[in-house]
């Protein structure tokens, strides 16, 4: 119906317009994406995020929702084809000026091609691993230590101690845990105890406590349910918080939504699901920074509560250190 109304005039006028203006050249594209880091100051300590890769989920890996409602839930934000959702791994830094710390240290090489980035994001944001003298793990699932050690067996943070909760340690390191494991839980086992080998074998795994600061301002917090010594810490610097979360959250656009969605990972579903209610509810009434290790990078911003017990993730956004 437009076109019958167009003169032939004004289409010859659209074809001027859409003329090339100059000859034409070749504008090459660079494949190569930029350096994954985000820093941003939280007080008087610099908070560095580093990318170490990112994949899609299954759906099926969530639990507890119908087939329509994530159908509905993820082509809200992923288009036309919600059969997988984006998910990224995100490790962090705490410059303290007189600590340098890691918090989980993406996936290595166990993760495959496309991961394994933190080493090389924490050197292009002006880091060397050996300044690196404390990692904390928020669990010990392969996403988060995997890069703790180098293609050659040696710790890949030379001069750094590991240090995860006793109940994660105790679960993943007792030879008596390990063998009752389920057959296909023993990989796992058996991937953490060789991945902790070079730290602990060196005395350099130590466990924190809950309650107990393990810097001026930076404390561990039980976060249960995705393993059993699931942890966040939380640091707290010139009246400025934010919080390392770890895998509270697995999908932003899913589980904000619905926080009563488990994921396949969970060890144990209902807990997980408990303390991610309880956490979301929590830091959204006292608006406190979060930084997730699956959020889309950086994996840093701000919850709000949309009703009682749906949210909405508003990222930090892009700007000068201040
Ligand atoms: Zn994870």
């Amino acid at each position: 119906m437009m076109m019958k109304s167009l003169t032939g005039a004004a289409l010859l006028l659209g074809a001027a317009v859409l003329a090339p203006v100059a000859d034409a050249q070749t504008v090459p594209q660079d494949k190569t994406q930029v350096p994954g880091y985000f820093k941003l100051m939280v007080g008087d300590v610099q908070v560095t995020a580093l990318y170490d890769g990112s994949s899609t989920f299954p759906l099926n890996l969530f639990k507890n929702a119908s087939p329509e409602t994530l159908q509905r839930e993820v082509a809200e934000v992923d288009g036309d084809a919600p059969k997988v959702v984006n998910g990224s791994v995100n490790s962090f830094l705490i410059n303290t000026g007189e600590h340098l710390i890691l918090i989980d240290s993406g996936g290595g090489a166990l993760l495959g091609p496309g991961f394994g980035q933190v080493m090389r994001n924490l050197r292009a944001a002006g880091y060397q691993p050996g300044q690196v003298d404390m990692v904390l793990l928020t669990h010990m699932h392969r996403d988060h230590i995997g890069g703790l050690v180098s293609d050659d067996g040696q710790p890949a943070f030379p001069h750094a101690t590991v240090y995860a909760s006793q109940p994660e340690i105790d679960y993943w390191l007792s030879a008596e845990n390990a063998s009752h494991a389920a057959p296909d839980q023993q990989a796992a086992f058996q991937m953490v105890k060789r991945t902790l080998a070079p730290y602990a074998d060196r005395g350099r795994l130590r466990a924190f406590t809950y309650g107990k600061a393990l810097l001026p301002g930076l404390q561990p917090v039980s976060l249960p349910g995705h393993t059993p010594g699931h942890s966040g810490f939380m640091l707290d610097r010139g009246g400025q918080r934010i919080l390392f979360w770890g895998d509270i959250v697995h999908y932003s656009a899913l589980q904000f939504a619905h926080p009563e969605l488990g994921i396949a990972y969970d060890s144990d579903s209902g807990r997980a699901i408990r303390t991610r209610e309880t956490l979301l509810k929590q830091v959204a009434r006292q608006k406190t920074l979060i930084a997730g290790a699956h959020i889309t990078f950086p994996g840093i911003g701000y919850l709000r509560a949309d009703g009682d017990t749906a949210y909405r993730w508003t990222p930090i956004g892009f700007g000068e250190l201040r």
